[in-house]
């Protein structure tokens, strides 16, 4: 039985520089990029 916070290991890759920011982070860690949040953009279905 571990405890597990629930947002442990989820990473947040940045879209200006590509660095690996934690969820809990609003700007990039490194180049204060603003991030996106953990959105779910719904999937277009491709035509058959
Ligand atoms: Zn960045």
């Amino acid at each position: 039985m571990c405890f597990r916070p629930p947002s442990a290991g989820k990473k947040v890759i940045c879209e200006a520089c590509g660095t690996p920011n934690p969820e809990i982070v609003k700007n990039c860690i490194k180049c204060k990029a603003e991030l996106k949040k953990d959105t779910n953009p719904p999937k277009e279905e491709p035509p058959k």
